[in-house]
């Protein structure tokens, strides 16, 4: 996955490490940005909650990333590696409520965002 291709392709400026500028779901001018994973994957954060799963869609629909053949031969390794962080991530958030009711809102935004990859990702069943 070609990452400074799908930033050029969606607007976004080069700032760090990371890519940033709006959300090619909801819009905006600096709540979106990208970067590349531990693993060489894609990590994608909308600071409005974007689902994974939608942005995904959306830069498929695009033509900037290529349609993962999910459900026919079942996770990559860099997605399982991302399956298994999602899976701890909600677990230690779940685990720090119980001694801590009022998450921050970023630990708040994190356990979200996991979720709704771990929902995306994960298959059914
Ligand atoms: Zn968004």
């Amino acid at each position: 996955m070609n990452i400074a291709y799908v930033a050029e392709g969606i607007g976004l400026k080069k700032a760090g490490g990371e890519y940033k500028g709006p959300c090619p779901c909801c819009g905006g001018n600096d709540r979106f940005h990208i970067k590349t994973g531990r693993s060489g994957n894609m990590m994608v954060y909308c600071r409005y909650l974007c689902s994974y799963a939608s942005i995904m869609r959306n830069l498929e629909d695009r033509g900037l990333i290529e349609k993962e053949e999910f459900e026919r031969k079942g996770p990559t390794a860099s997605q399982r590696a991302l399956i298994a962080q999602d899976r701890l991530v909600m677990a230690l958030y779940e685990a720090d409520r119980k001694v801590k009711p009022d998450p921050s809102l970023a630990d708040f935004r994190r356990y979200r965002l996991a979720q709704e990859r771990y929902n995306a990702m994960s298959p059914v069943g």
